[in-house]
């Protein structure tokens, strides 16, 4: 039985008890002290471990704190509860606390130098990703900017109602920004602008489709100014138009450059740059679709005088002022131009000679009748034909010459048409 004690309570590591479930101790690691239930003065286990005997008593098994126990019960089935009690020598503890210090130290080691780097690109990668998000959100910030700054965009709802302005249309526009948000974007439109113009625009958008085009607008000063357009309809994912985009460019300098290309710059009718041109397109249409159209050459009786008598200038107002009469007479399908010193030349479209005639007549009335500024009165003669099939313009217009010379021949202040015309 000894032995068999020996054996169970021999350890290099731990100090080992025997003990029953009342706390006697039946092998104490030391000899002497063995057997306290029968001998005298023996400690129970009370007495060694004060603190935790309670626990050793209520549990049969214990693996915490330094204490380790387990019943030994089924083993010795003496009804005496039999546990053995394991108390780890202090050299081993020692020994564990070092090898724990070791490994302590071993893992702290390996901690700071995972940390390091992990603290680093923990603390790094935020900031950086953050840093990259601060500088994405500044260059987008910076990138609308320019784009408020310097392009034209404006938003509508579907019915044209502006919702959005950039800063540069605006300053096209001259209004503020709360002027116009809540209007419909037509509120800008030119009077001049054809109304065909307009519904060509909404019906291209209407359909979905983008339009592009010119429109002449008003700025809040009743500036005229020039929109070269790109419209674009917004579709949602049911199909449905919500909403219409519209990137715009200032076209109002090439607009005035392309305006004084063809424009008489004292009386501001088409220069005969341009009307050598309208006079070729007409021809062409002429030759296409046969539509009828004559010219009445118009030149001014005995204007020499006019500057003679009054000067330059007054020669000047003169031509301005019937300049406003020639405009007013036409269509506004027909050209009005300046053929050169105190002559002009009218293409009249979709008209006969017998009509063009009488165009010419209203017009030689409409300036005898007028009272001009300090020369008074003044007549016009004009020629008056009609294009013929196959003709050049030299030909055709020399026939308009000759039919003017005629009428300063026979006096002035007379309409004449042209020879060779059928009608005639
Ligand atoms: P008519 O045609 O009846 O034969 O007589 P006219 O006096 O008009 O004769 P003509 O055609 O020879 O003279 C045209 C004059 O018009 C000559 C020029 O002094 C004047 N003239 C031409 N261009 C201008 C202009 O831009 N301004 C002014 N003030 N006068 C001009
Ligand atoms: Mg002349
Ligand atoms: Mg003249």
């Amino acid at each position: 039985m000894d032995n068999l004690l020996d054996v169970l309570t021999t350890s290099q590591n731990f100090h080992i008890y025997l003990i029953d479930k009342d706390g006697e101790i039946i092998v104490n690691p030391e000899p002497d002290l063995s057997w306290s239930r029968y001998l005298e003065n023996k400690p129970k286990i009370h007495k060694i471990f004060p603190n935790r005997y309670k626990e050793l008593l209520s549990n049969s098994s214990i693996s915490k704190q330094g204490l380790y126990m387990f019943s030994y019960a089924d083993m010795f089935r003496n009804r005496e509860g039999m546990r053995i009690l394991m108390v780890p020598k202090s050299e081993i503890i020692s020994k564990l606390k070092m090898s724990n210090v070791v490994t302590a130290l071993l893992i702290a080691g390996i901690v700071l130098i995972v940390s390091v780097p992990l603290s680093w690109l923990a603390s790094f990668i935020p900031s950086k990703l953050q840093a990259t998000i601060v500088d994405a959100y500044d260059e987008i910030k910076k990138y609308t900017n320019i784009i408020d700054r310097n392009i034209a965009t404006s938003q509508t709802d579907k019915n044209g109602v502006i919702t959005d302005i950039s800063s540069k249309f605006l300053e096209i526009t001259g209004y503020q920004k709360h002027e116009v948000i809540g209007k419909n974007h037509n509120f800008l439109k030119h009077p001049e602008t054809p109304a065909e113009h307009y519904k060509d625009m909404w019906n291209t958008i209407s359909r979905g489709t983008v339009w592009t085009g010119e429109m002449q607008d008003l700025s809040k000063s009743g500036q005229e100014f020039w929109i070269s357009q790109i419209i674009t309809p917004e579709i949602n994912h049911k199909g449905e138009i919500i909403a219409y985009t519209s990137v715009a460019q200032d076209i109002t300098a090439r607009k005035i450059i392309e305006k004084m290309s063809v424009t008489d710059s004292l009386t501001g009718l088409y220069n005969r740059r341009k009307i050598d041109a309208i006079l070729s397109a007409e021809i062409n249409r002429f030759n296409r679709y046969n539509t009828e159209f004559c010219v009445l050459l118009l030149d001014i009786d005995f204007f020499k005088k006019v500057n003679d008598n009054f000067g330059h200038q007054v020669g000047d107002d003169v031509l301005v002022n019937v300049s406003e009469i020639l405009q007013k007479s036409i269509r506004g399908t027909d050209f009005a131009g300046r053929w050169g010193g105190e002559e002009f030349l009218i293409v009249a479209v979709q008209i006969d000679l017998q009509n063009a005639t009488i165009l010419a007549e209203k017009i030689r009335s409409t300036i005898e009748e007028t009272q001009f500024n300090i020369v008074d009165h003044i007549t016009i003669s004009i020629g008056v034909a009609c294009y013929q099939f196959g003709e050049t313009v030299t030909l055709f217009l020399n026939r308009a010459d000759e039919a003017l010379y005629e009428a300063k021949e026979s006096g002035r202040n007379k309409v004449i048409a042209a020879k060779g015309e059928k009608e005639v």
